[in-house]
């Protein structure tokens, strides 16, 4: 019976595993995050604010590696 709950709680966690990037890990300071269900996503969204906040016209592509270098899970972030 125990066994049996925690095996849904493993499923259900991992359903709902959420990626976070927060910007601050990139741009000190600064308290923008987000989070989507996959790295593309929120690699797309990166790039948005960084043109629109930060004024990165050109994004280069170690740009995006760095980006994806600081997504993390949702839950192990909090
Ligand atoms: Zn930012």
């Amino acid at each position: 019976m125990l066994l049996a709950r925690c095996e849904s709680m493993l499923i259900q966690r991992k359903e709902n595993t959420m990626r976070l990037f927060e910007c601050g890990s990139l741009v000190p300071g600064c308290a923008w995050h987000t989070r989507a269900e996959n790295d593309a996503e929120i690699v797309r969204r990166v790039i948005e604010h960084m043109r629109d906040t930060h004024g990165e016209t050109v994004i280069r592509e170690n740009m995006v590696d760095n980006i994806k270098a600081r997504i993390v899970d949702e839950t192990q972030a909090a």
